[in-house]
Formats: structure tokens, sequence, C-alpha cells
């Protein structure tokens, strides 16, 4: 696609995400909610909403939804109600899900993103409980689709923020935020190549400086960050394209299809009123006291801007080092395991945000799958902070110890990498290489300092470089003025 002048143009993004809640069970019924288990072995009678049954709802979604109102400062209603939104799709068998309309449970709130260095704050419209449907399987007979209703009933958080969001960036600054926050709350596992956190991408442009906005398409179902960027990018670029060949852009549904790189049209937009929405008459309103929006709140964890901040003081690291630290949940609880078991934290933070972090780069890994555990570094960090291995030994021993299964111990010993810091025995053999090099000696006493090098050079020799080059160092200095 030829480069449009994008300079003319702005573009207006909303994001709709959903986020899967992790309870043991499904939002109405007492089925377990487990992902990858036997096809159609978890949906109850409930779930696919059979004449006569009656869903119940379940409690730990209800404070999974105030806990993450209450960490985007939203208002949390009083009165909540479940809605029926009426729609035909084969992997909806009882023809409606419930969801949430007018009073859905969490109101209001913003969060800040960072965008290149700035801070921006980004408008939560709304966040609602609602159900999955089911799933069809396209690709497991050859001339049929199958479904799987498993997924019918488990429950989702949809949040929506307002259309603040202004490069495909500043949408996927704002997607990781909430997958941090949604993670450091533990109410989902976040994880995205199961379809436990996915969003639907709203895109339209505008002449700059102009206020209103223009026709957005709705970008369905996008499963990953590099997918979000990557479709609202292609998006933006289309509509430009159509708008400047005078054109108009048509509101309407599209799909991402990340093999092509495209969006392409699905359906024409529908809106709220093709649903018929009414209130389901199944569930009462739900009654949400203050002092229950309270006692979640006192409960709430720890929060990843406080994280990061806390990290800062107390560990005394700096802020870009804290931010990558607590980039997600894991990675915060692996630092934090090994801050409080090494002395010198800030050193353990250097190697972790430098070299380990590299090491997990190279091999496309990410914290949970990664073949160095939190002990093998706190073994790493005691051996540095004891002297007993040098930083080039340490480099090592981090390479060593991602391909091999062998303990920091084990490689120190294997790979002769133990570092000899003891002053009397360095001073014995500095006192040797003294001894049986006179000559230069003399001349380093008579003022050529360059010899310096040299002998700390022997004692490397000597020692196949494992000699603390700081200790050498200083006993060299007072041995060869002697
Ligand atoms: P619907 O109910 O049809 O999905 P909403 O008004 O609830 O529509 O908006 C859904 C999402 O679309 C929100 O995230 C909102 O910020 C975003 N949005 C609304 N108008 C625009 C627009 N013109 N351009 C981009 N995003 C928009
Ligand atoms: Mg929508």
């Amino acid at each position: 696609m030829s480069n449009p002048k994008s300079n003319l143009w702005e573009s207006v993004i909303g994001l709709e995400i959903h986020v899967q809640l992790a309870t043991q069970s499904k939002i109405f019924s007492s089925s377990p909610s487990k992902f990858g288990v036997e096809q159609n072995t978890q949906a109850s009678i409930i779930d696919l909403g059979l004449p006569g049954v009656l869903p119940v709802i379940n409690k730990k979604a209800i404070e999974m939804a105030v806990k993450f109102g209450c960490s985007i400062n939203a208002e949390i209603t009083k009165k909540a109600i479940f809605a029926r939104k009426n729609y035909f799709y084969p992997d909806l068998p009882k023809g409606y899900q419930i969801s949430q309309l007018d009073n859905p449970i969490v109101g209001k709130g913003s969060v800040m993103i960072d965008c290149e260095g700035d801070e921006k704050e980004i408008g939560i419209t709304r966040a609602h409980l609602e159900e999955d449907a089911g799933k069809s399987i396209h690709d497991k007979y050859e001339s049929f689709t199958a479904i799987d209703l498993n997924r019918a009933g488990t429950p989702l958080l949809e949040i929506v923020s307002e259309p603040d969001l202004r490069s495909s960036k500043e949408a996927v600054s704002y997607l990781k935020k909430i997958h941090s926050i949604v993670t450091f709350l533990g109410i989902s596992d976040g994880d995205m190549s199961q379809g436990s956190l996915r969003c639907d991408a709203n895109v339209s442009i505008r002449k700059k400086g102009e206020e209103k906005f223009g026709n957005r398409t709705e970008i369905k179902n996008i499963n990953s960050f590099k997918f979000v960027e990557k479709a609202i990018e292609y998006e933006i670029k289309r509509q430009t394209k159509v708008v400047e060949s005078g054109e108009e852009i048509i509101q309407e549904t599209r799909l991402y299809d990340s093999n092509k790189n495209e969006t392409r049209s699905m359906r024409s937009k529908e809106h709220a009123n093709d649903y018929r929405y009414f209130p389901e008459p199944d569930l009462i309103p739900l009654k949400i006291s203050s002092e229950y929006i309270q006692s979640v709140k006192e409960k709430l964890p720890e929060l990843p801007e406080q994280k990061i901040k806390r990290f800062c003081s107390d560990y005394l690291i700096n802020e870009y080092e804290s931010k990558i630290l607590n980039s997600s949940r894991e990675m915060s609880v692996f630092f934090e395991t090994i801050a409080k078991s090494v002395k010198d934290v800030k050193t353990a933070a250097k190697w972790i945000v430098g070299d380990f972090l590299a090491i997990l780069n190279k091999n496309n890994k990410n914290i949970s799958e990664s073949n160095i555990s939190s002990e093998d570094l706190i073994d790493l960090f005691k051996n540095l902070e004891e002297n007993n291995i040098s930083n080039p030994a340490a480099k090592k021993i981090l390479e060593v110890l991602w391909d091999q299964d062998l303990t920091v111990q084990e490689i120190i010993k294997k790979e002769n990498l133990e570092q000899i810091s003891n002053e009397d025995e360095l001073l014995k053999i500095i006192m040797k290489i003294i001894e049986e090099n006179p000559k230069q000696h003399n001349q380093y006493k008579s003022g050529k300092d360059k010899l310096f090098g040299f002998f700390v050079g022997q004692v490397m020799k000597e020692t196949q470089g494992s000699a603390d080059p700081k200790v050498v160092n200083e006993i060299l200095r007072k041995e060869l003025n002697q």
C-alpha cells in the first residue's frame, strides 16, 4: 500500500478488551472453566440455557470486577443489572448471551499510560460482566464445523475505553497497562495465546484540528500485542487511502488476518438495538453495598505503579530498572524472591535487567519459561558477593546455566571458575613472580610504571585467570615498591 499523506490525519482509537476472569467455575453455573480440556465436557445445562434452568451469579466474578473497578478509581454501581443480548450463532445455542447494558458493574474510571516517555491519561467508560459463548472449530472435520461448548458461560469482564488513544503505539501501551493491572490483581492469567485477554479495536481518522470524529470500523478479536499494533496500523492506512480518494468510510466490523497482515470486511456494524437487549428475567438486580466495596478496597493487592515506586525506595534501584522488573507479575515476584535473599540487591537488579534478560530475549522466552530459576540466580549472586567468582565468570555461568542442567557450584568446578581472592594465597604467588623477574622489578622501581601490567599478566597466567584482580592490584602495588 502506498504511503498516505499521514501528517494531515489524526487517528482516533478506542479499545474494548475482554478479560477472562480466573474463577474456578463459570459465571452462572458450577461447571469448571479450565482451558484445554476435552471438548464439550464442561458445559452444564445452565451454560447451554436449556429450558427451565436458572442461572446463579458467581460471587468471585463480582469480587474480581469490583477489584478492577477500585484499581482504576472507578465508581462501582450500587445496583448492577444483567441483560440478555439476543443473537443467533451456532456456538450460542440458547440464542442470547447474559451481559450488561445499563448499570454496568464498573462505571467511569481511568488509567495512566506511558507513551514514549510521557504519561497520558486514558478514560475508561465502563467495565461490565458477561458470559462467553462456545467456540466453532472449522478445521476438525473436512465438511463440517464442530462446536465446542466448554467456553460457554466462562466469566468475562469487558473493559471499554474512551476514544482517547491517538496511535497504534498508544493502543498497545494501554492494552499492556490493562494486562498488567488484571494480572497483578490476580483476576486473570492474562494469557493472550489462550484467549484469556483479547480485544476489539475501534478505529477512525479525522483531519488534524477537527473536533468531530470520523466514521469508525471495529476490528474484532485481536489476540496479541503485536497484532493490535499491526491491525491498527493497517486500518489507519486503509482508511486514509479511502478518504483521500474521496470516498466515505463505511461503519463496519472487520477481521484482522495476521498471515496477510490486512483487515477484511466481515459484516456491517451492528447497533445495540439490533440485539433487543432486555433485563435478564432470571437474575434480580445485584445490590452492592459500600461496606462490601470498602472491604474489597482494603484487600487490594499492590498494583504495578505502587510496586514500581516501592522497588525504587526499598531496593535503591532506578525507575528504569524498576519498570522492567515490574513489567509482569511473574517478573516482579521473581525479582523480589531474589532481592529478599541477597545482600547487594542493586547489583542483583543490574544483572537481572542486563545479562539475564538478554539471555531470555535471545532465546525468545518469557520469565515463566526461563531455564534459569530464581534459586540459581541467588546462588550466582552470593558467589559474586563473596568474591568467589569474577564478573566475566558470572557471565559464563549464566550461559551454562541456560544450556545445561547444572547448579552454579557444579559449573564453577567444572569450568574451573573459582576466583582466588585469599590474600595469603595470592601473596605467595606474587612473591614468587617478583623473585623470578628481578630485572623487570628493578626497572619498575626505577620508574618504568608500565611494567605493572606485566606483573598483573604474570599473576593471571600463573592462576589461569582466576585471581581476583582487585586483590592482585593491591598486593602488587605494595610488594613491587619494597
Ligand atoms: P458500540 O456499542 O457500538 O460498540 P460504543 O459507543 O460503546 O459502541 O463504543 C465502543 C468503542 O468504540 C469504545 O471503546 C469507544 O471509545 C470507541 N469509539 C467510539 N466512537 C469512535 C470513533 N469515532 N473512533 C474510534 N473509536 C470510537
Ligand atoms: Mg462494540
